[in-house]
C-alpha cells in the first residue's frame, strides 16, 4: 500500500463548478455515442501519469481519483463523481499526462478516446465550451499548486535556473522548484540522484531523468512536448513563430481546414507572453496578462486542429522544390517539414456557425 501525502485536492478552488463541472444526462448521452462502457474495479489504474495518449473518463457509477504519483507516495488532486470528467490541456496537445486515474471504487465509467474529443470539441458547441474551459482551468491550477511532473533544482541567483523556470513557465507546464540556498533537503536529493552543485539547474523528469543544465530541446524532448507531432507529414502551413502573429494565422487558417504547424523557438506567446499586462488587444477592456492571452490564443489554435513544435527553430526555408521543406534545428538534431501540397485533411471551416 502506498502512503499518501496529506490531500490538497483541487475541488477545494473556488472556482469548482467551472473546473469540475456536472455534466447532464443528455451531455453525457452525446459523448457516450463517441466512447464505450467501462465496468471498473476498485484501485484499478485507468491511466498512468506519463502515458503518451491521453484518454477521457466520464464517471457514469461509483468514482474516480486524479492523483500526481510522486516516487512511493500519491498526492491527492481531486476526486470525481458521476457527471464529471478527466482531462486538462494535454487533451489538446497531445503531450504525456501528468496525473494517474484510479477508480476510487467499482462502478462504470465511459471511456472516450483524444481523437473523438477532438472532433467533438469541433462540433459540439455547448460541450467544446465546458470542456475547454475545465481543461484550461485546470492546468492553471495544477500550475498553482505545483502538481507537476518537472523538479527544477537550482538558485534563483542562477541565470541557467531562472532560463528553465522561464521555459517550463511561458509553455505552461506545471513543475516545482527546490532552491539551494533555501530547502534545508536539497543536497540529499542531489546526493540520490548523484549530481553536484556544479551541475545545476538539474531537472528531474518525471522522478526518473535528470537533466543537467539541460537545453530547452533536451527538456521538450524529455517531456514529450512534441512527440506527439508527425515532423515528416506534408502540411498546407508551416509558420515560423507562435508569437501573436503567429498565433493569430493558426487560428485563422486552422479554422479554414487548412493542416498547420507551428515552429517556436521558445514558447507560445513571443514577446507579448512576458507582458504582465496587454489593455490595448482588441476584445480585452480591462487587459489580459500575456501569458494568459498566449495560454487562450494557443488552445483555440489547438482547437481548429493546429500544431505546435516547441524547442525547434527554423534555419531555412528552401523554395527551390515542391513541397517546400523547411529546414529545423534543435540541438543536434535537423528534420524537415514540409509544406505546399494540399493535405488529406477534409477542407472545411471549422470555427464557424
Ligand atoms: C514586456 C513587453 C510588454 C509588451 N506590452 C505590450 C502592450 O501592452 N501592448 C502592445 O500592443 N504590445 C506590447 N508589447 C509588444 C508586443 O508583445 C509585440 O508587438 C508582439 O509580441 C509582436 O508579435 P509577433 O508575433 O509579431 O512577434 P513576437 O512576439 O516577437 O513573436 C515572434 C516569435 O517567433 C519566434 N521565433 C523567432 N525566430 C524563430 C525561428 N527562426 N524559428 C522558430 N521560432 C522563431 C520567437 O521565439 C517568438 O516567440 C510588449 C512587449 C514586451 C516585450
Amino acid at each position: 500500500m502506498k502512503n499518501t501525502t496529506p490531500p490538497v485536492p483541487l475541488a477545494l478552488t473556488s472556482r469548482v463548478d467551472q473546473v469540475f463541472p456536472m455534466l447532464t444526462p443528455e451531455q453525457i448521452a452525446r459523448l457516450a455515442v463517441h466512447g464505450q462502457v467501462r465496468h471498473v474495479q476498485r484501485g484499478e489504474v485507468l491511466m498512468e501519469a506519463g502515458e503518451q495518449t491521453p484518454r477521457f473518463f466520464v464517471v457514469t457509477a461509483g468514482h474516480i481519483a486524479i492523483v500526481r504519483p510522486s516516487g512511493a507516495t500519491e498526492a491527492l488532486v481531486a476526486v470525481l463523481q458521476p457527471g464529471q470528467f478527466t482531462g486538462e490541456l494535454t487533451m489538446l496537445s497531445g503531450r504525456r499526462g501528468i496525473v494517474r486515474i484510479r477508480a476510487g471504487e467499482s462502478g462504470t465509467v465511459i471511456e472516450v478516446e483524444r481523437e473523438h474529443v477532438l472532433a467533438l470539441v469541433h462540433t459540439d458547441g455547448e460541450l467544446s465550451e465546458i470542456l475547454l474551459r475545465a481543461f484550461l482551468l485546470r492546468r492553471v491550477e495544477l500550475i498553482a499548486q505545483g502538481f507537476g511532473d518537472v523538479v527544477l533544482v537550482g538558485s534563483r541567483h542562477s541565470a541557467g535556473t531562472l532560463r528553465i523556470q522561464a521555459f517550463l513557465t511561458r509553455n505552461g507546464h506545471p513543475y516545482s522548484t527546490i532552491d539551494l540556498d533555501r530547502d534545508a533537503g536539497a543536497q540529499a536529493l542531489l546526493d540520490r540522484f548523484q549530481v553536484t552543485v556544479d551541475d545545476v539547474p538539474v531537472v528531474i523528469c518525471r522522478g526518473e531523468v535528470v537533466l543537467r543544465n539541460p537545453t530547452h530541446g533536451q527538456i521538450a524532448d524529455c517531456l514529450g512536448f512534441n512527440e506527439a507531432i508527425d515532423h515528416t507529414q506534408v502540411r498546407d502551413l508551416v509558420i515560423v513563430g507562435a508569437g501573436p502573429a503567429g498565433l493569430s494565422a493558426a487560428v485563422y487558417s486552422a479554422s479554414e481546414g487548412l493542416d498547420v504547424v507551428m515552429l517556436e523557438t521558445h514558447a507560445p506567446g513571443g514577446q507579448a507572453g512576458s507582458s504582465s499586462k496587454i489593455e490595448n488587444y482588441l476584445g480585452f477592456p480591462t487587459g489580459i496578462s500575456g501569458q494568459e492571452l498566449a495560454t487562450r490564443a494557443y488552445t483555440q489554435a489547438q482547437r481548429f486542429g493546429a500544431h505546435l513544435l516547441i524547442a525547434t527553430s527554423a534555419i531555412r526555408l528552401a523554395c527551390d522544390r515542391k513541397p517546400y521543406p523547411s529546414q529545423t534545428w534543435r540541438s543536434s538534431k535537423a528534420w524537415a517539414c514540409t509544406m505546399g501540397r494540399r493535405s488529406s485533411r477534409p477542407r472545411r471551416a471549422v470555427g464557424k456557425r
